[in-house]
């Protein structure tokens, strides 16, 4: 087999494999490197999807998901809860089953891939690879970084894609059985005795079964975050065998640049993630099939729309969340408690179809001097 291939994909997570299925479909030789030696394990996610990010673009199977969901359970700093009725909200996947699902597509179409190949360095137009211990080279055209938070393909294409402690949610999440839990209902808890900076969740997998964790920002606090998941887990889950652990970060940043003369990034290497609420599958998808479909346009010697498409399909949304994210940072427990009152004023009891996230900021920013001040910017 030939080393050289129209398109190297340095990443086999939901973004990596998108890019591939879209562009070995256009008749182009595509490569897709993974250094885990099974696509998808280890799965770093509590693994919620919302149907309306990404029903443009992806079919989900049934055989992909663990739970269905029919809305959310919200929890606030006094320890008042209220419930939404969300019957289409989105599901909780199963993504060692989803990404190796995603993967395959990929393969059906063509796309060579290898696994237990991690990808070391780029030289000029060729990917240096440690595959199964043996140093291997790779010479591409085009080349999509889809690498994950941890990303080096940016680094080595010259991006600054440092991430300082203000541009990360800091995470720890346990996979725990044998629990009670509203099996059909994600709940999120917000408050600085959970997750200051951020929130924590129950994502139900089965009916005794969930991903119990938290995301935390350490501008807010110095303690880590398995010490507020512990803590919290002793208190509700003490009976519960926890049978997974995962640490992880969620990118809340925006790269300057994200693509170059002969290379795009996608999904959380591109840091396409909602940096509120820390959803980043759909984005890795949608980002992964743009670059797949752009990339194959360059190729081709075609004027390509990736920045353009990126910015509509993408950007607009997270940059929104990223300035009401800067707000939600300077609040402190009196004012979630305002703001969670809010929200239970607005939805409890009602069946919801979408959330308009920019109405119910405007709610918030006027319920209050206080909220007003901190987030009247966000409306304009
Ligand atoms: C605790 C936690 C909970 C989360 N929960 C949710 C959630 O509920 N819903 C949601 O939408 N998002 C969630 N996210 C975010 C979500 O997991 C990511 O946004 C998503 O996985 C991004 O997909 P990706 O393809 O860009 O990257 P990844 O899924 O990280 O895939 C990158 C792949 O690249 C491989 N790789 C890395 N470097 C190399 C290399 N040098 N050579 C070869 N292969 C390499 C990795 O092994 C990996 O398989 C969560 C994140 C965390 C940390």
């Amino acid at each position: 087999m030939s080393n050289n291939f129209d398109l190297i994909i340095i990443g086999a997570g939901p973004a990596g494999s998108a890019a591939a299925f879209t562009a070995a479909k256009e008749n182009i030789s595509v490569l897709l490197l993974e250094e885990h030696p099974k696509i998808g394990i280890p799965v770093v996610c509590a693994e919620g999807l919302s149907k309306s990010t990404i029903k443009d673009y992806l079919d989900i199977k049934p055989e992909w998901i663990s739970r269905n969901l029919f809305g959310s359970i919200i929890r606030g700093p006094d320890g008042e809860e209220f419930k939404m009725e969300f019957p289409e909200c989105g599901w909780i996947l199963d993504r060692k089953i989803f990404d190796a699902a995603l993967a395959n597509m990929a393969k059906a179409q063509g796309t060579v891939i290898k696994t237990s190949a991690k990808a070391i360095n780029i030289e000029n137009d060729e990917v240096i690879v440690n595959e199964s211990n043996e140093e291997k080279r790779y010479k591409f055209k085009f080349l999509i970084g889809a690498d994950g938070i941890a990303s080096n393909v940016g680094k080595w294409m010259g991006i600054n894609t440092r991430l300082n402690l203000n541009d990360i949610v800091v995470c720890a999440q346990y996979l725990i059985e044998g629990i009670k839990i509203e099996s059909q209902y994600t709940h999120l808890i917000i408050g600085d005795e959970y997750a200051p900076g951020g929130y924590a969740w129950i994502f139900p997998k089965s009916d005794n079964s969930a991903n119990i964790g938290l995301g935390i920002s350490p501008v807010k606090t110095k303690k880590k975050a398995i010490h507020f998941l512990d803590k919290w887990v002793k208190k509700e889950f003490a009976n519960g065998k926890i049978t997974e652990k995962r640490f992880g970060g969620v990118p809340a940043t925006l790269l300057k640049r994200f693509s170059g003369k002969n290379f795009f990034l996608a999904g959380d290497a591109a840091r396409f993630v909602n940096p509120l609420n820390g959803a980043g599958i759909a984005n890795a998808v949608k980002s992964g099939i743009i670059a797949g479909r752009n990339a194959v346009l360059r190729l081709k010697g075609k004027k390509d729309y990736f920045e353009a498409e990126i910015k509509k399909e993408i950007l607009k949304e997270i940059k929104f969340h990223h300035r009401i994210r800067k707000a939600y940072l300077k609040l402190t427990d009196k004012e979630y408690n305002e703001i969670f009152k809010i929200g239970k004023k607005v939805y409890e009891g009602k069946r919801i179809g979408h959330i308009n996230m920019y109405h119910l900021v405007k709610e918030i920013v006027f319920s209050s001097p206080r909220l007003f001040y901190i987030g009247f910017g966000l409306l304009f």
